[in-house]
């Protein structure tokens, strides 16, 4: 999904390109659509998600549709708690708004007025405001609010925790009836709840949750098997479980370019994307994957660094890093947002010592599997304290599989 796909215009997708952004993360893709179709929003968003383009895009956008009336009265009003927040996202309304002819201020309490009274006078299209300045120069006559188009509630959960409720109503009050509302917040306790009750009119409800950076969430488990049988397995899991969507990681560039040739022959779709590879190729393979048309996408360690990826439900690992660290940064590409994800690790006799420094570093032992077919031919007493707890003998059959791993649960 690009951002000019989600409806922005022109001129403000520009202005994104050169923040940097190549797309649209989650909470954005969820809440501009919504937006620009005027409908009132509910986001369950934290700092860290983009939630602060997700709101300003779509405003800016709203707002440069409409011919400015030649007094610029305020139509566009962002309440958020503290001033340092206040600030930011006047930062994001001038970056994002600068191929625009919209006039954008913030004001906050602590500082002179005088200035700020000075710059309303002007005319303002969009006003960042935190809740208690806001009401001082409205009491003063320094602002109206009377032509308030869509009103932004940002980190209402914040606004409440510092006591801005009565300052809210009041607000509320002064504001025109007929109106777009949003309302962004990290958390839903009842009074938030009721608070997005009594303003939002048949909200659309949208959620992201940040990153997931620990691997809790993440089912990790290896099959130990031989390694001249990895592609054969490999081939097998991703056939067998339909996985339609699949990271997976080798040592070398070689041996990337080797197992994607394998899997293309044998009829799933794959590419190799490493640092041999020109920059066109990557995008391509990664344009690929995104999209579903290539099903596996094979890589190195360094390659996949950079890869923008948002969210997988399958990582595995042709071979193991003989870095832990690594093995975490390969698996935290699984498991994200709130999405289950599985990690799975393909490993032969010379790479259980990497286990025993995986499990080292993760504080815990990892599930360890033995797939009947692959039985591997060297699985000696090394391969037993690293698994002692979750460890697979080989079984007759399935049944036997469940059965254990039900017992070994208790
Ligand atoms: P926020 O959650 O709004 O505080 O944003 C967190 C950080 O993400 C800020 O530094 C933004 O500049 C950045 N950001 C917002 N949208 C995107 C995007 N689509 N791609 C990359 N970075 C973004």
């Amino acid at each position: 999904m690009s951002f000019k796909a989600l409806g922005l215009s022109e001129a403000i997708v520009r202005a994104i390109e050169k923040k940097g952004y190549s797309n649209p993360s989650p909470i954005q893709e969820k809440a501009i659509p919504p937006i620009l179709e005027r409908k009132d929003v509910l986001a369950s968003a934290q700092t860290g998600t983009g939630k602060t383009a997700g709101f300003t895009l779509p405003v800016l956008q709203i707002l440069s549709q409409e011919q400015s009336l030649r007094k610029r009265p305020i139509r566009a009003l962002v309440l958020t708690p503290t001033r340092e927040l206040a600030a930011q996202i006047l930062d994001n309304v001038k970056a994002y708004s600068e191929y625009l002819d919209l006039h954008s201020m913030v004001i906050f309490g602590g500082v002179n007025q005088t200035p700020q009274i000075r710059t309303l006078r002007k005319g303002v299209d969009i006003l960042v405001a935190t809740p208690g300045r806001l009401l001082d120069l409205h009491s003063q006559k320094a602002l109206s609010l009377a032509n308030i188009e869509i009103l932004v509630l940002d980190e209402a959960d914040r606004m409440l925790d510092m006591g801005f409720q009565r300052d809210i109503n009041k607000i509320l009050n002064l504001l025109p009836v007929k109106r777009q509302n949003l309302l962004f917040s990290a958390t839903f306790s009842k009074q938030i709840k009721q608070l997005a009750n009594g303003i939002l009119h048949h909200p659309v409800s949208v959620e992201a949750t940040p990153e997931n950076t620990t691997v809790e969430k993440i089912d990790q488990k290896i099959y130990k098997v031989d390694k001249n049988r990895k592609n054969e397995l490999i081939i097998k899991l991703i056939s067998e479980g339909d996985w339609q969507q699949v990271l997976v990681f080798t040592r070398t560039k070689h041996g990337a370019n080797r197992l994607s040739k394998k899997m293309s022959e044998r009829g799933i779709t794959a590419a190799a994307i490493h640092g041999n590879k020109s920059q066109g190729a990557r995008t391509k393979a990664l344009k690929g994957f995104k999209k579903g048309d290539i099903r596996v996408l094979v890589a190195t360690d360094i390659a996949a660094r950079g890869l923008d990826i948002p969210l997988l439900p399958h990582v595995v690992n042709f071979e193991l890093p003989n870095i832990s660290e690594d093995y975490v940064h390969r698996i935290g590409r699984t498991g994200r947002a709130g999405a289950s994800g599985e990690a799975i690790s393909l490993v032969c006799h010379e790479e259980l010592s990497y286990v025993r420094g995986i499990e080292k570093l993760l504080g815990e032992k990892l599930q360890s599997e033995i797939l009947e077919g692959f039985e591997p031919t060297n699985n000696t007493e090394e391969s037993k304290p690293a698994s002692r707890n979750h460890h697979h003998r080989k079984s007759s059959s399935k049944r036997n599989n469940r059965n254990y791993n039900r017992r070994s649960r208790r």
